[in-house]
């Protein structure tokens, strides 16, 4: 496992060349938009080379920023839910790789809430950081952010509700934040179709059998 904040234990390589170690110390290194940080640089992410479903959501709260932990928040507990498992299965990163598509807080919006990811930030470590991860089975984009950069513009209901056409590598979802609860109410096809084939496919990804994507 190597964890952004925190000691992480090395494992294994990466590809093109690049050891998993490296693309990880090259990142939480990273200092490229910290002038546009109002708490300063703390990329919060965790990889490994043993990894089969990666999580790739927005950006840290200050909660998470505070803690180094991705998901530590109400938004995380809501995405567990999705998935249907415990938190000891989440944060265990030999199986579950997490990288937002900014890797820190990239502060608030003047008319209220969290700013969007650093657009920088995407094109500087998404591609390189999947790249140190051979072995992931299944993607996860979680909210606008991620399921545009990953899959082009379009329908964020479409991508969801359109599930299908995306396995088995990837499954797009909203991001799990409290609004959710109300747009999920309006959409009974979340709980009744998307919901059980997204734990379909995280358990598949998860299993012994079946290649890389
Ligand atoms: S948000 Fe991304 S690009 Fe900006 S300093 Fe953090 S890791 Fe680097």
């Amino acid at each position: 496992m190597i964890a952004a904040a925190g000691p992480g234990v090395a494992e294994g390589g990466g590809a093109a060349g690049e050891t998993i170690e490296a693309v990880a110390a090259a990142a939480r290194a990273c200092t490229v938009c910290a002038a546009s940080l109002p708490l300063g640089p703390r990329p919060v992410f965790r990889i490994s080379a043993t990894a089969r479903v990666l999580i790739i959501g927005q950006a840290p709260g200050t909660k998470v920023h505070a803690s180094g932990i991705p998901w530590n928040d109400p938004s995380g507990d809501r995405l567990r839910d999705w998935l249907g498992i415990d938190r000891a299965t989440f944060y265990d990163d030999s199986r579950i790789a997490i990288v937002p598509m900014g890797l820190c807080y990239p502060g608030r919006l003047a008319r209220g809430g969290d700013a969007p990811p650093r657009p920088e930030c995407g094109r500087l470590w998404q591609g390189r950081l999947r790249a140190a991860m051979p072995a992931i089975r299944l993607t996860l984009l979680v909210g606008s952010h991620a399921i545009l950069y990953h899959l082009g513009k379009g329908s964020m209901e479409a991508r969801v509700r359109g599930f299908a056409a995306h396995l088995p590598a990837r499954f797009a979802l909203p991001h799990p934040s409290w609004r959710t609860r109300a747009w999920a109410a309006r959409r009974p096809w979340f709980d009744t179709e998307v919901i059980p084939a997204l734990r379909d496919a995280f358990a598949a990804a998860l299993s012994p059998q079946g290649n890389p994507t």
